[in-house]
């Protein structure tokens, strides 16, 4: 078993990193809020007093961080300057494509062995350690990376070279965006025309309209008993987030001139929506503002 240095155990990597105590690993957990330390710390791993001295011990790097600003400068400032030659490095937050190619490539020219690794489902996935991570690297550093990833998730995908996760996962988010709008926009459509809204599910979950914002995460409570419109869009996929995710897919979208009307009307309607006290509810409450039906 291998000694793994975890950084920013935080609601999604904290879960991760008990799974890799629990698989037998060792790990040195580092976080900047002592509360989420502690939690990691009475669930198996160990507390490192610094990212320098987590990872000059580490056979291998797991990060779990904001944003690509926090990645860059726990890479660059620190991780970079502690790690032994060859130390496996995988980085599993959501960030920015160009971020995530830039700071895979600097890892490589220094001897490293790098993956881009996001994940996709939320703080109760990471806790089950039922995560799918969509990796982005060499097929030797998706080798070296998969056995770890396999403790804290239940699919691990190797989607292409350097940056190729982050680009999977918002590109798949955008659509989950959208799509889930697109869910909203018929349900309330449907109830202003007179249909009962399990009827309107149980013809179109199984005609050409079913989608996965329809059939596991339906907007209405009643069809989907486990969808968190039945628990006041409590818990599930915050509206924040996925307004964090829409802007990184406008943003790469420009960048490499993809046109995608569609994902910038979902990014001004989740922004709308998080301006309007959304953003901690549920992704699928936008429901709720479209039916001009939104308390805040
Ligand atoms: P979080 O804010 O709960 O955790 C991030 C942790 O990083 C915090 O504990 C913070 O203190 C720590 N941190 C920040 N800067 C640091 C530094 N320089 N050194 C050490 N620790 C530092 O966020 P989260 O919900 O766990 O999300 C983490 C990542 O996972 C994000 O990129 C997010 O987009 C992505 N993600 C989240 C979810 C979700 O449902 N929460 C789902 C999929 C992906």
């Amino acid at each position: 078993m291998a000694t793994v240095a975890f950084i920013g155990v935080g609601n999604m990597g904290g879960g991760m990193a008990v799974n890799l105590a629990k698989a037998g690993h060792r790990v040195l957990a580092y976080d900047l809020l002592p509360a989420n330390l502690e939690k990691v710390v009475e669930q198996g791993c160990e507390q490192a007093e610094s990212v320098a001295s987590a990872v000059a011990q580490a056979d291998a790097v797991v990060t779990m961080l904001p944003a690509g600003k926090h990645v860059r400068q726990v890479y660059e400032t620190e991780v970079f300057l502690s790690a032994r030659p060859g130390t496996l490095m995988m980085d599993c937050s959501t960030i920015d494509v160009a971020t995530a190619r830039d700071v895979v490539e600097a890892a490589t020219a220094k001897g490293f062995v790098m993956v881009d690794a996001p994940v996709s489902g939320g703080v109760a996935a990471a806790a089950g350690g039922t995560l799918t991570f969509m990796v982005g690297g060499t097929d030797e550093a998706f080798k070296a990376a998969e056995p770890y990833l396999t403790c804290m998730g239940k699919a691990v995908i190797h989607a292409g070279d350097a940056g190729a996760g982050q680009a999977a996962k918002i590109c798949n988010n955008m659509l989950l965006g959208i799509s889930m709008i697109g869910t909203c926009e018929a349900f309330n459509l449907a109830q202003k025309l007179g249909l009962d809204p399990q009827r309107f599910f149980d013809i179109s979950s199984k005609a050409s309209g079913q989608c996965w914002s329809m059939t596991s995460y339906c907007p209405v409570p009643g069809p989907v008993p486990t969808a968190p419109s039945n628990r006041n869009y409590e818990g599930g996929f915050a509206a924040a987030l996925m307004l964090k995710d829409l802007r990184l897919a406008m943003e790469a979208a420009q960048k490499v001139g993809a046109p995608t009307p569609l994902g910038a009307e979902a990014e001004s309607l989740y922004a709308i929506f998080s301006g309007m006290g959304g953003a901690g509810k549920d992704f699928s409450a936008i429901i709720k503002m479209l039916a001009g039906e939104w308390k805040g």
